[in-house]
């Protein structure tokens, strides 16, 4: 079954507010696509108990917050659907049947896992639950059916075995010969397209820390919402190892990523690049201040945005848009559940869910 639209489906943990990481790897791409695609966006609030069991409070504050931001930077609840993870039980239900197909040793092995397991610090105490969140995350996204999946480099190596997953489900249940194009599995009768992941115009943002990835976790993060003087703090926090202004830099360090990441006028990155190279009389200090306050102007907008949804009246206004979504999602959850239980011989009646 097709759906009228090619659907997206991508999203955030709430494990804190959203960054500039986000904004150049995955969010740009939701804004700019919401017309074309059927799009879907997923509050990964499940998967945040993976690392924060113990933290429901934060949980619950940050997934109002990523809802705050979707908003402020320009996602628009009209036209795209939010999906609350806790509340689409059709996600649960099928990570079970998508576990079968994923080997174990394939899940353990996948490089983004191993890699959040040093950078989390989650050393060998990690519980069952964190590595069941890559196959969550098939079902997160195949439970949609969509074809495309805007997500930041980091990710794109969990999307290979929702891909696999997909393709080993269409064979296995829906009778699909194996040599199939990945794009012709729905024509042949299959349940799931095989998704593509799309990396946005910075494929992976390093942090202010100047090594990490930026990220929500690591403390090296410039939110959305933050203001000029935040900004200005953190950019001037990151280390280049450059000591004076006459002193030939580097301009592939993780200050000049940021210069070509945020400042737009293209003559002006080509100048900064040259006299950094050079050494020719210019301080890390101006280049900062200047990378910031074109951050600035470019969140002034979001930020102004936001402050539609402060306070209580805020959350409030969230919480009866996350319930109103809820529901949609719940109905695409749920048709392609039907369908994935049909083809599993496991269609033994009808349900209706409803929510309120
Ligand atoms: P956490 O530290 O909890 O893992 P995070 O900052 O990595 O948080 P996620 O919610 O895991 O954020 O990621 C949401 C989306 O943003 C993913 O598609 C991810 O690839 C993308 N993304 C996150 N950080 C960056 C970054 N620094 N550069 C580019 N894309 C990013
Ligand atoms: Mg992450």
């Amino acid at each position: 079954m097709r759906n009228d639209r090619p659907r997206i489906l991508t999203g955030d943990t709430p494990t804190g507010r959203l960054h500039l990481g986000h904004w150049v790897g995955s969010l740009e791409n939701r804004v700019a696509l919401q017309d074309e695609y059927e799009c879907f966006f997923l509050i990964a609030n499940m998967h945040a108990f993976t690392t924060r069991a113990d933290k429901p409070d934060d949980i619950r504050e940050s997934t109002l917050e990523i809802v705050k931001d979707w908003l402020a930077c320009g996602i628009d609840p009209e036209r795209s659907t939010f999906v609350l993870q806790t509340e689409i039980p059709a996600i649960a239900e099928l990570s079970w049947f998508l576990a079968m197909l994923l080997p174990f040793n394939r899940v353990m092995r996948n490089p983004t896992l191993k890699h959040e397991l040093e950078t989390k610090g989650l050393g060998d105490n990690y519980s069952f639950g964190f590595p069941m969140y890559t196959v969550g995350q098939c079902a997160d996204i195949l439970v949609f059916r969509p074809e495309l999946v805007p997500v930041g480099e980091d990710q794109l190596a969990h999307i290979e075995p929702c891909r696999e997953v997909a393709r080993r489900f269409n064979q296995m249940y829906c009778g699909i010969d194996p040599q199939t194009d990945d794009a012709d599995y729905v024509e042949q009768g299959g349940v799931f397209p095989i998704p593509e992941g799309k990396v946005g115009r910075v494929a992976r943002l390093i942090g202010t820390d100047g090594v990490n990835k930026m990220s929500k976790s690591l403390n090296n993060a410039i939110f959305l919402s933050d203001s000029f003087k935040k900004i200005k703090k953190k950019m001037g926090g990151l280390y280049t190892g450059r000591s004076a202004m006459d002193e030939p830099g580097d301009i592939n360090n993780a200050l000049f990523d940021y210069v070509r990441a945020f400042i737009h006028d293209k003559e002006r990155v080509a100048e900064l690049e040259r006299k950094y190279a050079d050494g020719d009389n210019i301080g890390d200090g101006h280049i900062k201040v200047e990378v910031a306050e074109a951050i600035d102007q470019m969140l002034a907008p979001m930020r102004e945005r936001r402050a539609a949804y402060e306070g209580k009246d805020g959350d409030d206004k969230i919480l009866a848009l996350l319930r109103e979504h809820t529901q949609k999602a719940n109905d695409a959850a749920e048709e392609t559940l039907s369908m994935a239980k049909k083809a599993m011989k496991l269609d033994f009646g009808s349900r209706a869910l409803s929510f309120n």
